[in-house]
Parts: C-alpha cells; sequence; structure tokens
C-alpha cells in the first residue's frame, strides 16, 4: 500500500447534516452534567506517529494523514426516540459476529434509548424482497446470551443484490442507519448504499464494522475475530507437532484461513514456535529445484526426523497450472487447495528420494471461524459496536469503525478497501517469522 497514492481528503468521513439533538449520554443517571469522553469531529489520529515524520511535516506546512478519533459525540443527528436501526451480518463466518450484535442492541437500547432494532437475515439477501426472509425485532432479551454461540444468530450470505431495491427496503421500513457487519466486500456494499441513499436525499447512516478473520483491512490495525482465530490454531499446531514428533521423518501441514494475506498463519507460527515453515500468499515460493521448498523440507527433517508446516489457504497459488478461475457468488477466486498439493507432493518427494516419511494434513479452517469469540476479541467486539453507534448517531455515514495506535477510529470506506492489508516481507512481522521457524527467506 502506498500512503503517497492518497489525499488528506480521502480520509474524511461524510455526514448526514447538522447535529442538533443533545446526546442522552450528556447527562448523568442523576440529572447532573458530567464531564463525559466526548469527542469533537476534528479530533484526529496521526497515520505514521513517528517524530522524524511529524517533523517533516512540521517543516513542509502540509497536514499529515490522519484519522478521525471514534468516540461519543455530546451532539447527534439522530433523536433516539425516533430512530430505527438495522443489522446485517455479510460474507463469510468470524468469531464475535454475535457479540458485535449483541453489543449493538445494547449500546442502542440501553445507553442511547433507540428501542427498535431489527435484524436482517442472511447478509444483504434480507434486502431483497423476493427471498422472503422476514426481518428480526431485536431485544435485550432476544440477544442476551448470543454472545455464547459462534457463528451469527443472522446468518448470512454471498452474492450481490440489486442496490436500488436495497435501498427500497431501507426506506419502505423506515429504517434510519444500518449496520453492517462483514469485510471488504460487505464493506464495498455498505458504501454503494450510502451513495444511492445519499443520490436520493434520505438521510439513512451507514456504518462499517470490519469483521475479516484475515485481518486484512487496510488502516486497521486489527479486526474482530483475527486474535481468536490465531489463539484457536495455535493448540492444533501443538498437537499438529506431537503428530509429527511421534513418527520417524514425520512431517504434518495445518492449512489455515488466509485468502490473500497469511496474518493468521503467520501470527499462530509465533505463538506456537514449533513451526518450522510458514508458507504465506505474500511470499511466493517454488516446490522444486535446490533452493525450493521440498528441499528445505528435506535438510530440516534430516536434522531433526520431523517438521510442523503451516500454509494459508492463498499460498503457492503460483503452483498450479490450468484449470478454470472457480469463483464464489460473490466474485472472490476460490483457491486451489495447496494443502492437498504439498501433502502429495511432499509424500511424493519423500518417496522419490528413498526416504521413510509420515505425512499428516489437518485442515481446521472451519472449525476455527465458527469458534465463539474469545475474551479479549469479546472486549474488542463491544468497543467496535459502542463505537459505531456513536457515530452513526451523529450522523455520519459509509464509514467503518477502526483502530490505529491503540485508539478507535472512523474511516471512509473507500480507503479501507481500496487495497489489502498484506504482510510485508521486509516488515517485523515476516522477519520474526523467520526468525522463529529458521526457514530460508527464499524458496525458489
Ligand atoms: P469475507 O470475504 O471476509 O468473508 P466479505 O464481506 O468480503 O467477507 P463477500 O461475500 O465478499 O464477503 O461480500 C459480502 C456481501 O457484499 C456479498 O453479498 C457481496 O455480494 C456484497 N458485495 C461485495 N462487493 C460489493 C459491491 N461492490 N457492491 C455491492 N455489494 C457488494
Ligand atoms: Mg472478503
Amino acid at each position: 500500500m502506498d500512503i503517497n497514492s492518497f489525499k488528506i481528503e480521502d480520509f474524511y468521513v461524510e455526514s448526514l447534516g447538522e447535529t442538533k439533538v443533545e446526546s442522552p449520554l450528556y447527562k448523568s443517571y442523576s440529572g447532573t452534567e458530567i464531564v463525559k469522553e466526548f469527542v469533537k469531529d476534528d479530533q484526529r489520529v496521526l497515520y505514521d506517529a513517528s517524530l522524524e515524520s511529524f517533523k517533516k511535516a512540521m517543516e513542509s506546512g502540509n497536514e499529515p494523514i490522519s484519522f478521525e478519533k471514534a468516540g461519543p459525540r455530546k451532539d447527534l443527528f439522530f433523536n433516539p426516540a425516533n430512530t430505527k436501526a438495522a443489522i446485517v451480518t455479510c460474507g463469510g463466518l468470524c468469531p464475535g459476529l454475535n457479540n458485535v450484535i449483541r453489543s449493538l442492541v445494547m449500546g442502542l437500547y440501553y445507553r442511547y434509548g433507540v428501542k427498535n432494532i431489527v435484524g436482517i437475515p442472511y447478509g444483504y439477501q434480507g434486502l431483497n424482497p423476493e427471498y422472503g426472509h422476514k426481518f428480526i425485532n431485536l431485544t435485550p432479551e432476544v440477544v442476551k446470551d448470543i454472545h455464547l454461540f459462534g457463528g451469527s444468530i443472522l446468518g448470512s450470505s454471498r452474492g450481490r443484490q440489486d442496490i436500488s431495491m436495497m435501498v427500497d427496503t431501507l426506506e419502505r421500513n423506515n429504517i434510519n442507519m444500518l449496520f453492517t457487519i462483514g469485510g471488504d466486500g460487505t464493506l464495498a456494499g455498505n458504501y454503494v448504499i450510502a451513495e444511492e441513499i445519499e443520490r436520493r436525499g434520505l438521510k439513512i447512516a451507514l456504518a462499517g464494522l470490519p469483521k475479516t478473520i484475515d485481518n486484512d483491512v487496510n488502516f486497521i490495525q486489527k479486526t474482530f475475530g483475527f486474535e481468536t482465530a490465531f489463539t484457536t490454531a495455535a493448540p492444533i499446531l501443538r498437537d499438529a507437532h506431537n503428530e509429527a514428533t511421534g513418527a520417524y521423518n514425520g512431517i504434518a501441514i495445518v492449512k489455515l484461513m488466509g485468502r490473500d494475506s497469511g496474518f493468521i498463519a503467520a501470527t499462530a507460527a509465533l505463538a506456537m514456535p514449533d513451526v518450522n515453515f510458514v508458507l504465506v500468499p505474500e511470499n511466493e515460493f517454488e516446490l522444486k529445484g535446490e533452493n525450493g521448498f521440498l528441499n528445505s523440507l528435506k535438510q530440516r527433517v534430516m536434522e531433526r526426523n520431523h517438521a510442523l508446516v503451516v500454509v494459508a489457504e492463498g499460498a503457492g497459488q503460483n503452483l498450479f497450472t490450468g484449470g478454470d478461475v472457480v469463483k464464489d457468488a460473490s466474485g472472490n477466486i476460490k483457491h486451489k487447495d495447496i494443502g492437498l498439493l504439498l501433502k502429495d507432493e511432499i509424500g511424493a518427494f519423500f518417496k522419490e528420494q528413498g526416504m521413510e516419511a509420515t505425512v499428516k494434513y489437518i485442515d481446521p479452517s472451519y472449525i476455527i471461524r465458527s469458534e465463539p469469540a474469545n475474551p479479549s476479541d469479546s472486549i474488542f467486539c463491544t468497543s467496535l459496536a459502542m463505537n459505531a453507534i456513536h457515530g452513526a448517531m451523529a450522523g455520519k455515514t459509509g464509514f467503518v469503525v477502526g483502530r490505529w495506535n491503540n485508539v478507535f477510529t472512523y474511516l471512509p470506506i473507500p480507503v479501507a478497501t481500496k487495497t489489502r492489508k498484506k504482510i510485508d516481507v521486509n516488515g517485523e512481522l515476516w522477519w520474526s517469522v523467520l526468525e522463529s521457524t529458521g526457514q530460508p527467506m527464499n524458496m525458489k
């Protein structure tokens, strides 16, 4: 990602209009005024917090890139008593979806007094009347226990729906704010809905919550579900390591999620440092040849008589030749199964080398993504939800809640979805992986 391809204005969040309603958070329970942590719209968080960059900006007189600070606003656009909110979850499952839904409902209901909240079933499909999915009334009673379960109580879907028709549905149902919980696709959908709303002169706020287990959203240091994902993967790697050491020349391969970005594989490998090879989409490798992966694996097995390999689902796609490109309903390319390819190639290679080897292949992807959120993600989901509510109540729209240098932010969706966040193979994370695994920098 090249920061120079962005302009300062790209980072300014749009808003529906003047904020004339005093926030109910402004008065304490006893009616006395409290100095809460109200945030003003011009409070901003620096993109690059280094002193060098700050000095450079001061010298040049150019304002540095920054993000709007999230948090409660003293003045709101919407009057809570007349506000109807809707929530939708789209794309693949991810730990924490139910936590976010619960926190949105609780925050809207108890903190702001918004009592009219509906859940849209099965992703954007739920906004298409042709499917006949009925909205679900969401109250504290309905959501109080849902954080105990993985998945999404609203269900999800992939596949594009007609934008105009979705806006018709929002309008017909008098919805004032829509919270979309999803990844890059969902956020892109959120933004085109927001554009159509603006075109029609409607006042409906569109707020996004960044769900991606892959942690691949730009300008957001952590998305919800990611931490649960690598935390769940870590003991699986431990067990896979036990499998590998349990056989002479035992080789265990674990495939983890990571369609275009290998953050789960890299981070899980740091959490369980028995891993010897991490294969990610960002670092292309070859199987064959003197410096290829198979030779490196052979060296490792000869030295220690076992090896643990972690592979992200999008790694090694260059190794597949021919075959049609297959896409899912949302148009995402379905990757070929690198785990199975590795299993077969490793088995064949060791046979060819006349070496005994036992290869075990483990794919826990779907178990991981349907886990309930861990305690850290639970806390994170609640904060994301509260900040999404604060933003939407203040009339902000077409935004996603982010996190940068430990501060919650509001980002205009186009900057977050312009490119995908990837591991920098010259950066600290990847260097830590190389140090931990001892794998060669280059396997080509
Ligand atoms: P993940 O890929 O992490 O599971 P995602 O949100 O990227 O999550 P997708 O299935 O790609 O999941 O997209 C979610 C929904 O958003 C789908 O219904 C998809 O059709 C819709 N969508 C994606 N891009 C757009 C777009 N540009 N305009 C309208 N709708 C879109
Ligand atoms: Mg996606």
